[in-house]
Formats: structure tokens, C-alpha cells, sequence
């Protein structure tokens, strides 16, 4: 080969645009995927690329292949982008449960909520895809042209270089040969993936048989009470509240004066958990290990519904989650199950406080025994839906809070956020202080009477990390509030660490039922209470600081 060639030099143009988009794509891939996976991909990328190196004779042809192999790279650059902000925002692949089951579950207005408050990071991703676009498509417009080669040049290429590429689509060859590895072609992987979540969506569909199992195991565990005469209990089980933001929890911002107050007034029929940690970072598996006493699913575990009714109790079930599958695993095992927020007509249908009659009617309802179980949206994003419009008074905080973020680094969105998820607190201090009070109101003051408040995760708001949403990764994901209240008096629990997944040992004890399964150890009011650090994702140095 001569340097001088010019059919060599035209080439020239052909082999760099090549080798510019072979990197650029090979880059995409590996953002998104890890080890063996990039080589995979790169393989199943291949013969597109060899294509562009072909020496096409029609103008229609070039302009075809140009449009092919621009959105043949594109998927992989989707792909890559894409899996890039699921892994760098939640450590999570879009096959995981974690993002499968939020997706599956999620509803339009959800989905806007989330785009609302996730647009600066989905920019920042989406910026770097039309980067590529562009790129690509460039890379893609300079293929190889017959049109390059000088009459007479009998090979375009060298000897070597042709070889190169028939092993490339030899090995290409195999790797669409095997399904597990094709299937990871972008083209077929996200069909898959959508077709999942139907599948995911049709099997929470219908869970009749599922909560009559729940029942009849229920029933079969033979629950006993250990106390005669009426009670009411209410569980008010919140969402996305870090503890680290309740000023109940020493926090620097007054976000929970009403319940500050209460405790003031109650002493120790009040009870605050300082070392209360969930042990999943988002709501449906918070949810599960919640109510089914920690146990996985492959255990028939028992659920705290089922266990409530078969003891006796008259159960509700009051949501502000407009959520299917909790709806279905949990709600619907209740005797009156209100989904406020599907209520239609509702204006600030995402306000919390829109329950608070329906918990009324409940409390008023004749029934001696009752669960009142309330679902709250509690601070979970977008922060500023979680209060009314302007009720915000720490919009220009210049406080420690503010000083504290400034000194950590964090920017300035992650600032307003905490802003707003701080206000979103507020505002559900007195939501949570007034369903305390009105379990504190209902019946004859001797009527036997508790209360339990928790949430099922925890939030990052620029705590450990500069951002804000759910948090797998970093401890805030995990810190919980959780008190406890009875018209009686109660021995000191607030050092005793507490893990959500042991909650429901815990609130059979408020409803005052014995069944022969029962495991004191792991309720936090026993005296024989065994704490056992649960296994998180992430490290915790100490789970009573
Ligand atoms: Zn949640």
C-alpha cells in the first residue's frame, strides 16, 4: 500500500468516521453495562459497522444504510444512556425488581411527579444521547462509497484488514446465535422489558387467591386476644420521612411542633424510637416486609391484616397511594378498603390531611375492635406537591440547616429541595399530630387505645450525597421515624433500635394478640426483645447513634 494511493487516502475519511463512531458507541455501552456484558453488546453492535465500511454504488442505497446505521447505533446509545441514569441514580439494572416494580406500578400522575423532580439528572443524560445523535449521525453520513475507489483499484481494502472483519462477523454470527446473548440487543431487550410489565401488572391484577390464602393462614395460626373489652388501634404507616428531618428527632429546622407538643403533653405514653431504620430503600418492599413480619415471600409468611381479622378486629384500610399492587397485596385484606386519592372531584387530591375525615368515620364506626391502617404520601417526591401551595417558611432560610448544606458542598437545587422536602415535613407534623389526636379522642377514656406511626423508607435530601430522591445507596435511605403511643404508660423504649420488617410483631402486640407463631424477640415492647442488625445495601457503622 502506497501513501500516495488515493484511493487510500479517500479511504482514510471512511476508516476514521469508523473508528469515531465504533468509540463513541463502544463508550455508550460501556456507560450502561459491565465486564463481559460490553464485549457482548460490541459484538451484537458489529455488523451495522460493516456495513458502513462497504463500498456502496447508489445514492439511494448510501442514504438507506446512512439512516440504518444512525438508529441502529442510536439504540445502543439509548440503551447505554439510559441504564447509565438507572445505575448512577439507584445502583439499580431495569430488569430489578426495584425499577421494575416502580415502573410497574406507577401511574401518569406519578410519572409526571417524577419527571418534575428527576430533570436536572435526566438533562444531564439527555444531553450526552444528543450529543451522540449528532455524532453518530455524521459518523453514519460517511460511508464507504464505490465512488471512492479509482477505476481500476482492484481492492479497497487491505488483505489484513479484510480478514479483521469477516472474524468480527463471524463471532457476530454466534452471538446472535445464542438467545441469552441476543436477547441483550437493545431492539429485543426493551420489547421484553415493556412486555414484563404487563406481565408484572396482569399478576397483580387479581389477588383474590393470594389474600384468601392470607386468610385461611390466618385462621389457621389460631389468633387469641390477651384482653377483653373494646380497642382501637391505629397504624399510620407514611412515606419517604427521614427522621434526621424531624425536629422530634433533633432536628435544626422547627418541622414538628405539633408533635413536639404532643409529646410534651403525653410523656411516656409516648414513646419515640431514636434508632428506627426500614430495611429497604423503596416502598413495595418496604411494604411487604412490613406487614408479612420480615418474612420472605417463598415462607407463606403471615400478613398483619389477615392476622388483625381472624383475631376479631374490624380492619380499614385509608390510603392517599393511588398504588396497585400495595392495593392488592394489602389493602384489599382489609373490611373497608378507601382509596382516597381515586376519589374523583377531589382538588389537592395529594394532600394528606384529604384522609383525616375518612379516619374519622372510622373511628366512629360501632365496632368494638378496630385497625384503622392510613397509607400517607408522606414527603415522597416531588417534595413540593407534599404541602399546600406557599405553605413553605423556610423558602429563604439563611439558618444552620442552610449554613450546614453550604459548608457539605451541596448545590443549589439539592438546597431548594431540602427546602421543600423540610416544608413537606411540616406540613405533616400536623397531619400525623392530628391522627394521633383523634386516636386520642375516640371512645371512653377507658377504652383501650394505641397508636404507631412510621414510615416505610427513608429520603436522601443531600444528607450523604449531593442529590435527593430515593436512596438505596446511602444510609439516609434507611432512617425512619417510628413512635409509639398507648393510653397507659410505657416503659422507656426511645434507645432500643428498631427495624421496620419487625413492625408487625410489634403492632400485634398494640392489638393485643397471641397466636402460637409469635416471636417476642422481636417486638421492641417485650422484655425480651433481641435486636439483630439487619443486612442493608449499604454500610452502617452503627445502628444507635
Ligand atoms: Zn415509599
Amino acid at each position: 500500500m502506497h501513501p500516495t494511493n488515493p484511493t487510500a487516502s479517500l479511504f482514510c475519511m471512511t476508516r476514521w468516521t469508523t473508528a469515531l463512531l465504533a468509540t463513541v458507541l463502544l463508550a455508550c455501552i460501556a456507560l450502561g453495562h459491565e465486564g463481559r456484558r460490553v464485549a457482548q453488546l460490541a459484538l451484537l453492535a458489529v455488523p451495522m459497522l460493516v456495513w458502513l465500511v462497504w463500498p456502496v454504488r447508489s445514492a439511494g442505497v448510501h442514504h438507506l444504510r446512512t439512516a440504518m446505521v444512525w438508529l441502529w447505533a442510536m439504540a445502543f446509545v439509548l440503551d447505554g444512556v439510559v441504564r447509565a441514569y438507572l445505575l448512577h441514580t439507584y445502583q439499580a439494572a431495569p430488569e430489578g425488581a426495584l425499577v421494575l416494580g416502580s415502573a410497574a406500578n406507577t401511574n401518569p400522575r406519578e410519572s409526571a411527579e417524577y419527571f418534575a423532580m428527576q430533570w436536572r439528572e435526566m438533562a444531564v443524560w439527555a444531553a450526552l444521547a444528543v450529543a451522540c445523535a449528532v455524532l453518530l449521525g455524521w459518523c453514519a453520513h460517511h460511508g464507504a462509497r464505490a465512488a471512492m475507489l479509482l477505476p481500476g483499484a482492484r481492492r479497497a481494502y487491505p488483505r489484513w484488514a479484510m480478514a479483521l472483519a469477516c472474524v468480527l462477523l463471524l463471532a457476530a454470527t454466534l452471538a446472535y446465535a445464542s438467545k441469552p446473548w441476543r436477547r441483550l440487543h437493545p431492539l429485543l431487550f426493551w420489547p421484553n422489558w415493556v412486555q414484563s410489565l404487563q406481565t408484572l401488572r396482569g399478576q397483580w391484577g387479581d389477588q383474590q387467591q393470594a389474600r384468601d390464602r392470607a386468610l385461611q393462614r390466618a385462621q389457621a395460626a389460631t389468633p387469641t386476644l390477651t384482653q377483653a373489652g373494646p380497642a382501637i388501634v391505629v397504624l399510620v404507616i407514611t412515606d419517604s420521612i427521614n427522621r434526621d428531618n424531624l425536629a422530634l428527632y433533633g432536628y435544626g429546622r422547627p418541622t414538628t411542633p405539633r408533635l413536639l407538643a404532643q409529646q410534651a403533653q403525653l410523656g411516656s405514653q409516648m414513646q419515640v424510637l431514636r434508632n428506627a431504620w426500614s430495611v429497604d430503600a423503596s416502598t413495595l418492599p418496604a411494604m411487604r416486609s412490613m406487614l408479612n413480619f420480615g418474612q420472605p415471600e417463598s415462607e407463606d409468611p403471615l400478613h398483619l391484616l389477615a392476622l388483625a381479622r381472624a383475631a376479631g378486629y374490624k380492619v380499614w384500610w385509608i390510603s392517599n397511594h393511588d398504588d396497585m399492587a400495595i392495593e392488592q397485596k394489602h389493602g384489599r385484606l382489609a373490611d373497608v378498603v378507601d382509596m382516597v386519592n381515586r376519589t374523583p372531584g377531589r382538588a389537592s387530591a395529594s394532600l394528606d390531611s384529604e384522609l383525616l375525615d375518612c379516619v374519622q368515620e372510622a373511628l366512629n364506626d360501632p365496632t368494638p375492635r378496630k385497625l384503622v391502617v392510613v397509607h400517607l404520601m408522606g414527603a415522597h417526591p416531588h417534595y413540593r406537591l407534599r404541602f399546600p401551595e406557599g405553605a413553605n417558611p423556610f423558602e429563604d432560610s439563611t439558618d444552620g440547616v442552610e449554613t450546614g448544606l453550604l459548608q457539605a458542598g451541596r448545590s443549589a437545587w439539592v438546597r431548594q429541595f431540602r427546602r421543600e422536602y423540610d416544608a413537606a415535613v411540616l406540613y405533616h407534623d400536623t397531619v400525623v399530630s392530628e391522627l394521633l389526636q383523634m386516636a386520642r379522642d375516640t371512645g371512653p377514656p377507658q377504652t383501650y387505645r394505641a397508636w404507631m406511626y412510621l414510615s416505610d423508607h427513608g429520603q436522601e435530601v443531600g444528607h450523604a450525597s449531593d442529590r435527593a430522591g430515593h436512596s438505596p445507596s446511602t444510609p439516609s435511605g434507611y432512617r425512619i421515624p417510628a413512635v409509639i403511643w398507648r393510653n397507659q404508660p410505657s416503659a422507656d423504649l426511645a434507645a432500643q433500635p428498631f427495624r421496620a420488617d419487625w413492625a408487625a410483631w410489634t403492632v400485634a402486640d398494640l392489638l393485643n394478640i397471641q397466636w402460637a407463631g409469635n416471636q417476642s424477640r422481636r417486638n421492641v415492647l417485650q422484655p425480651g426483645y433481641q435486636w439483630q442488625a439487619p443486612v442493608l445495601p449499604v454500610h452502617i457503622p452503627s445502628f444507635a447513634d
